[in-house]
C-alpha cells in the first residue's frame, strides 16, 4: 500500500506539517498565542495529572466509553459483512465533537483563561462547547453562519439555554467557513483572556494534530472492543469526512495495521458539478485556507468555491491536513455519499436498529450501505456514527414526508 505508516505515526513534524500539508499560515499577531498553545498542550499531554482530570470528565460528564454495537438486522439486510456502529451518538449533547471540547476547555483552564469562543457548522461543536463552558462557569461566545442559524435553529436555542452567546454571521455563503473568519478575528483582538476551541482536525498548528489526540478515544475504544468482541481486527472503517475529526479519531490508531482499511466519506450533494457538493478529494486542489495547507474547492483564480450538503457539519471547502496526506499516501479511500443517498441510509437506520442518526454520520452509513453487500460474511466493518439525528428531524420532516 506503500505507506510509511510510522513515518505517519510520526506526523506531523515540528511545524505542523503532514508532508505538504497543514503548517501554520496566519497573521503575525496570531503566532505567538498559536506557539503558546502549542508549548502548553504538549507539556499536558504529557501530565499524568491533566490525563487523569480528562479520563475523569470523559466517564463521569461525557458519558465514555461508548458501545461497538452489533448491528444485526441491518447486517441481515446488506448480506455481507458485520457492522459494527461506534455509538458515538451516544454521548452527551449527541455528538463526538464534546471529546474535543472536553479536552480544550480543561487546557484554557489551565492557561489561565476565563473566555471562550468557538465556530459551529451544524451547531453540535457550538453545543458541545457551551455545555463544557457552562460546566466550568466561563463566558462563551459562538460564531454560526446566519444559514446554519436558520438550518439548525433548535442548536441555536440550546447553545443559548447553556448560557452561550450566539452570534449570526452574515457575511460571504453565510455558513461555516465565515463563522471560522469571524472567530479568528475575535481571537486576535481578545487573546489575552481568549481561548479558541476549534471544532475539528483543521486549522494552524497545533490544532489538527491537538484535536485528533483528543478524538483519538474513539478509534482507541474501538479497537479494543472489536478485539475483545470477535477476537481480531476489522477489515474496514467508514466515517464522514467534514474538517475530519471524527474520522481521523477512528482511523488513527489502526494506522498501523496494514489489514485495516479506511475509508472518508465526503458530501457530494447533489453530485460533483461546481458549488453542488462539498468532496475536497473529488475536485478540490492544493491550497491554503483559514491558518493550513490542505485540498480545497477553489476555483481557478484560487477563490473558495461555494460548497453545498444537507448537513451543515460536512458542508466546508477544505478538509484537515492529515486527511489530504493518508489520501496522497493511499492509506485512506476517499468516497463520496449524495443528499439522497444520505437520507436513504437516515430513514433505513431508524427503521432497521431503532437509531435514527445525524445527516453527517447518515454519509458513513450511506457508504456501507454500497459496500457491506460486496463483502464476505465473515469480515468485519465498523461504521462511526458519529452523532444522532434528532437536530435534524425537523429539516429531514420537510423533505421527506411520511
Ligand atoms: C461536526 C460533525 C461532523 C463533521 O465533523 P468532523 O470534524 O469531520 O468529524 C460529523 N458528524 C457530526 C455528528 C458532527 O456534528
Amino acid at each position: 500500500m506503500g505507506v510509511s505508516v510510522v513515518a505517519s505515526e510520526q506526523l506531523p513534524d515540528a511545524q505542523g506539517r503532514f508532508g505538504p500539508y497543514g503548517g501554520r499560515f496566519v497573521p503575525e499577531t496570531l503566532m505567538h498565542p498559536l506557539m503558546e498553545l502549542e508549548a502548553e498542550y504538549f507539556r499536558a499531554q504529557h501530565d499524568p495529572e491533566f490525563q487523569r482530570e480528562l479520563s475523569y470528565y470523559l466517564r463521569e460528564f461525557v458519558g465514555r466509553p461508548t458501545p461497538l454495537y452489533f448491528a444485526e438486522r441491518l447486517t441481515r439486510e446488506l448480506g455481507g459483512a458485520k457492522i459494527f456502529l461506534k455509538r458515538e451518538d451516544l454521548l452527551h449533547t449527541g455528538a463526538h465533537k464534546i471529546n474535543n471540547a472536553m479536552g480544550q476547555i480543561l487546557l484554557a483552564k489551565r492557561m489561565g483563561k476565563t473566555r471562550i469562543i468557538a465556530e459551529t457548522g451544524a451547531g453540535q461543536h457550538g453545543v458541545a462547547t457551551a455545555t463544557v463552558a457552562a460546566m466550568f462557569g466561563l463566558k462563551c461566545v459562538i460564531y454560526m453562519g446566519a444559514v446554519d442559524c436558520e438550518r439548525q435553529a433548535l442548536n441555536v436555542y440550546r447553545m443559548k439555554m447553556l448560557g452561550a452567546e450566539v452570534v449570526p454571521v452574515h457575511a460571504g455563503q453565510k455558513t461555516l467557513k465565515e463563522a471560522v473568519n469571524e472567530a479568528m478575528r475575535d481571537w486576535v483582538t481578545n487573546v489575552r483572556s481568549t481561548h479558541y476551541i476549534l471544532g475539528t482536525a483543521y486549522g494552524a498548528h497545533p490544532y489538527p494534530v491537538m484535536v485528533r489526540n483528543f478524538q483519538r478515544i474513539i478509534g482507541d475504544e474501538a479497537r479494543a472492543q472489536i478485539l475483545e468482541q470477535e477476537k481480531r481486527l476489522p477489515d474496514l472503517l467508514i466515517a464522514c469526512v467534514g474538517g475530519g475529526s471524527n474520522a481521523i479519531g477512528l482511523f488513527y490508531p489502526f494506522l498501523n495495521d496494514a489489514t485495516v482499511k479506511m475509508i472518508g466519506v465526503e458530501a457530494g450533494g447533489e453530485g460533483i458539478l461546481p458549488e453542488k457538493h462539498a468532496a475536497r478529494f473529488h475536485g478540490g486542489s492544493l491550497g491554503v485556507l483559514q491558518g493550513t495547507r490542505s485540498y480545497i474547492l477553489q476555483d481557478e483564480h484560487g477563490q473558495i468555491q461555494s460548497t453545498h450538503s444537507v448537513s451543515a457539519g460536512l458542508d466546508y471547502a477544505a478538509v484537515g491536513p492529515e486527511h489530504a496526506w493518508l489520501h496522497d499516501q493511499k492509506r485512506v479511500e476517499y468516497s463520496y455519499a449524495t443528499d439522497d443517498a444520505a437520507l436513504a441510509a437516515f430513514q433505513k437506520l431508524a427503521r432497521l436498529e431503532g437509531i435514527i442518526p445525524a445527516l453527517e454520520s447518515s454519509h458513513a452509513v450511506a457508504e456501507a450501505i454500497v459496500r457491506v453487500p460486496k463483502m464476505g460474511r465473515d469480515q468485519l466493518v465498523i461504521v462511526n456514527l458519529s452523532g444522532r439525528g434528532d437536530k435534524d428531524v425537523a429539516q429531514v420532516a420537510a423533505r421527506i414526508k411520511l
